[in-house]
């Protein structure tokens, strides 16, 4: 993506043009009605089957498990 104060004709192509791949391609999605956490998703668009989903932000892992221990500061907010 581009930076946040790119022309608008950079956002143009980063938000709505796509190629369109014929094999994996890594995808973002929204679990919105879920977890509402953001993902990276390996997909092969001949046959939809996922090869890898991570984490889009790579330091969501530490802040769940900072949140599950109750030991949680503003630094792991942190990208
Ligand atoms: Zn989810």
């Amino acid at each position: 993506m581009p930076e946040l104060g790119a022309s608008k004709e950079l956002w143009l192509e980063a938000v709505f043009l796509r190629e369109n791949i014929d094999g994996v391609q890594y995808e973002l999605w929204h679990h919105v009605h879920g977890c509402r956490l953001w993902l990276i998703v390996a997909r092969n668009t001949i046959n939809h089957e996922i090869s890898s989903v991570k984490l889009a932000h790579h330091g969501i892992g530490r802040i769940l498990e900072a949140e599950e221990t109750g030991i949680l500061s503003d630094e792991d907010y942190l990208p």
